[in-house]
C-alpha cells in the first residue's frame, strides 16, 4: 500500500497566512503634534511666531509674570 493522498498541512497554512497588504496609514501623529501646541495662557492654538503662545499679547504677559518675580527677589 502506497500513502498517494498525504496532504501536508505546512504547505496550506503558508498559503493562507498571507495577508494583503492593505493597512491604512495612521496620519493620528500629525495630528497630535498640532493638537499638543497650545498656550499656556488662554489654551488656543499657538502661533509660530509666538510659539509656545498664540500671540504677542499671551507672551508679553508671561514676560511681565517673570520680570515680576525678578524684581521681587
Ligand atoms: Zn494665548
Amino acid at each position: 500500500m502506497i500513502k498517494s493522498k498525504t496532504p501536508s498541512p505546512g504547505t496550506k497554512l503558508s498559503s493562507t497566512a498571507k495577508k494583503p497588504s492593505m493597512e491604512k496609514r495612521p496620519s493620528i501623529t500629525s495630528q497630535l503634534a498640532s493638537i499638543a501646541k497650545v498656550c499656556p495662557m488662554c489654551g488656543q492654538s499657538s502661533h509660530a511666531g509666538y510659539a509656545p503662545f498664540c500671540s504677542l499679547r499671551c507672551s508679553e504677559v508671561d514676560l511681565n509674570r517673570w520680570n515680576k518675580g525678578v524684581y521681587r527677589l
